[in-house]
This record gives C-alpha cells, sequence and structure tokens, in this order.
C-alpha cells in the first residue's frame, strides 16, 4: 500500500510561529493546480506496483481550493494511480475557510475526512500566534464540520507563552464537548527564522516555558486517554477505529508520494523532496523536469528513522525487527544506548518491545537521538 500527500503551498496570513512551505499570494493557484496534476502524471511509473490507500491534502491551507479544485486533483490521482476501494482522502482545513456551504461541498465531494486547524478556542492565543481566524469561527465551523463529517481531527497547540493552564484545560474541555474522535496536539516551537522568534529575542513577548509545555501535555494525554482517546503517537490521539490512516502509514515506513512544492517522497529506500519554491517548481514542472533532490538512505538512515518514529508511536521499537533488518550488533547497541534511560524510567522493555514510559513522552525525540548511530543530518 502506498499514500500520495498533496502540497498546497497557499495561507490566507503568516502565522508567527509557522516554518512551513506557502505563499499568501494566491495569484499563481491556476498556474500551480496545472503543474500539481501534471506532477502527478510525470510521477505515476514510481508507484505503479503499489495501491493507493491514502489521499491528504496538507499545506499551507487546502481549503483555499475550491471543492471542484480538490475534487479535480483527486480525479487525477484515481486516472493516473491504482487506488483502493475505500480510500481515505483528508484535507486540511482552517476555520475561517469553512463556511457552511463549503463543508456541504466536501461532504458530497470525495473528501471523507477533515482535519481542521483550531489551534485555540481563545482570541487572546490566535492573535498572539496570527491565525486567520477567530474563536467565534472556530466553534461554528466545528459545530457544522461535526454535523456534517464523521471522520474529524482538529489541532490545538499547547505551550502559548501568554496562556495558561486553566486556559488550556479549558480548551481540552470545549474539544471534548464536540465529540471529535481525534485530536493533534503540538507544543508550540520556536523554529529559526519566524517572527515568533524574532519577537521573543526583541523582548516583546515572553519565551516559550517548557516545563509548563510539558505540564500540559502531560495533563492533555490524562484528559484524552479517560475519555477513550488512544495516544497512539507523540502528538495524536484517536478514538478507536479513527487513528489517521495516512499519518500511521508513514510512521509504519510505507510508501508515500509528496507532490507540490516542498512536499517528501519515501520509498523505503530512498527520501526524496521537491524544491520549497512555487515559481520554481511551476516553471520546472512546465519545462518536465521533476524539480526534486533525491538521498539514499544508508543502513544507519534507516536504524535511525525506525528508531526515532518507534519511539514515538504506541508500536514502540521492535528488537527482533532490529536484528532481522540491521543485524545483531544494532540491537546491541540499541540495549547498550536504552540502558540508563530505562534505569532512569524514561524507557522500558515489554517483551521484545523498546518502549517510553509516561515519565518519557514528552522527551521521546531527545530519548530517540541517544538511540541514534549517528545524528541524523536534517536535509531542507
Ligand atoms: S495556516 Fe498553517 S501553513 Fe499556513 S501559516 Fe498558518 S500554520 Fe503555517
Amino acid at each position: 500500500m502506498a499514500g500520495i500527500y498533496i502540497h498546497i503551498p497557499f495561507c490566507k496570513q503568516a502565522c508567527h510561529y509557522c516554518d512551513f512551505h506557502f505563499s499568501t499570494s494566491l495569484k499563481k493557484k491556476q498556474e500551480m493546480l496545472q503543474a500539481l496534476e501534471k506532477e502527478l502524471v510525470m510521477r505515476r511509473d514510481e508507484l505503479k506496483d503499489e495501491v493507493v490507500e491514502t489521499i491528504y491534502f496538507g499545506g499551507g491551507t487546502p481549503s483555499v481550493l475550491d471543492v471542484h479544485e480538490t475534487d479535480r486533483l483527486i480525479d487525477s490521482v484515481r486516472k493516473q494511480y491504482t487506488v483502493g476501494e475505500d480510500p481515505e482522502v483528508t484535507l486540511e482545513a482552517n476555520p475561517d475557510d469553512l463556511t457552511e456551504e463549503k463543508i456541504e461541498g466536501l461532504a458530497a465531494s470525495k473528501v471523507n475526512r477533515l482535519s481542521i486547524g483550531i489551534q485555540s478556542f481563545f482570541d487572546e492565543d490566535l492573535k498572539f500566534m496570527n491565525r486567520a481566524h477567530n474563536a467565534e469561527q472556530a466553534r461554528t465551523a466545528l459545530q457544522k464540520a461535526r454535523d456534517t463529517f464523521d471522520n474529524i481531527s482538529i489541532d490545538l497547540i499547547y505551550g502559548i507563552p501568554i496562556s495558561d493552564d486553566k486556559r488550556w484545560e479549558e480548551n481540552i474541555s470545549i474539544a471534548l464537548s464536540y465529540e471529535v474522535p481525534h485530536i493533534s496536539s503540538y507544543a508550540l516551537t520556536v523554529e529559526p527564522g519566524t517572527a515568533l522568534k524574532k519577537f521573543i529575542e526583541k523582548g516583546v513577548v515572553p519565551g516559550v516555558d517548557d516545563e509548563q509545555a510539558e505540564a500540559q501535555f502531560q495533563y492533555l494525554v490524562r484528559r484524552l486517554e479517560e475519555k477513550g482517546f488512544v495516544h497512539y503517537e507523540l502528538s495524536n490521539f484517536g478514538k478507536p477505529g479513527y487513528f489517521s490512516r495516512n499519518n500511521t502509514a508513514y510512521w509504519q515506513g510505507k510508501t508515500y508520494l509528496g507532490i507540490g512544492p516542498s512536499a517528501h517522497s519515501f520509498n523505503g529506500r530512498e527520501r526524496a523532496w521537491n524544491i520549497s519554491n512555487n515559481s520554481l517548481y511551476i516553471k520546472s514542472i512546465q519545462a518536465g523536469q521533476l524539480p526534486l533532490e533525491v538521498e539514499t538512505l544508508s543502513q544507519r538512515d534507516r536504524y535511525n528513522e525506525y528508531v526515532m518514529t518507534g519511539l514515538r508511536t504506541m508500536w514502540g521499537v521492535s528488537l527482533q525487527r532490529i536484528e532481522k533488518e540491521f543485524g545483531g550488533h544494532f540491537r546491541d547497541y540499541l540495549l547498550e544506548q536504552a540502558e540508563r534511560h530505562i534505569a532512569d524510567r524514561y524507557l522500558y522493555l515489554d517483551g521484545d518491545i523498546l518502549r517510553v514510559s509516561q515519565k518519557g513522552k514528552f522527551l521521546s525525540d531527545g530519548l530517540a537521538a541517544d538511540l541514534f548511530m549517528l545524528p541524523l543530518e536534517k536535509k531542507k
């Protein structure tokens, strides 16, 4: 099985914390759509032996597209690729785009899962992050979406410096009152080159407090688990039957094809990434050239990636799989590196599976890094 990710690189305005690839000018939207369709044609052989089980519109803000434009892209996928009988088709959407008409249009389209960028139900937080929507839009859009779609996920952000524990707890209560079956929640991170980083450096806004973020994360895990959510990945909580099929496949190392500027692809051996520039992407596709760079993963890279994703997910890291895929010395190395974290109760062995404990969950990326053969090289 395989997944197709389509990057829609447009946003109405730039959120202060965001370092994804997008443009706030929609002037090239039509050219971009044509280029995306053409890239789907150009790369069809890459999945010729695979059945596509998930299609994911990410961004950027895919909900800036009209429903017929999303459908056109889904039709292109169906035309060029073998698609399974019941694919999961997710669209990331922002509340300010989700009018009643749009939600009804989407419900009648081939999209069957909405991932809504709520982030917070409070105006103070939304203004601080420079989100394009307000609290009322967040509630109205979610209510309408809930009335129409069964499979919904919402995003929430914790660790917002101007916020506090009480507001975070209320955010979770409000989210739960809508009975959404899936929640993705991320700590606000300060990325290089973002407006947020500059504001913090200039002292205009307070910095992120890691201890507060960790406490809010632990509270979130407790509240959602009490309500029957499964914490199946560091930032993802789903009711049984509602885990993101797209993301699960990605964490389990399945093949996916990334279409659009800045999109990444993976086929088990190689990782590829498209250029992060809308004009250059369009130009290159128009000229019949794929604007991508490819890296062949070494055995060590693959081991590191497996350890990283394994520790982030409820499936953990299988020692047997490490031995089978990479050899006994990788298994011995892993156990040796893990020893002190097991002694400190951040990690534990569950039979043959190495997992993070409740105490270690918030730190899973750092714990994984301690088990790497070498630090992962980050590609831009
Ligand atoms: S809407 Fe999403 S992609 Fe666009 S700027 Fe905000 S966080 Fe980034």
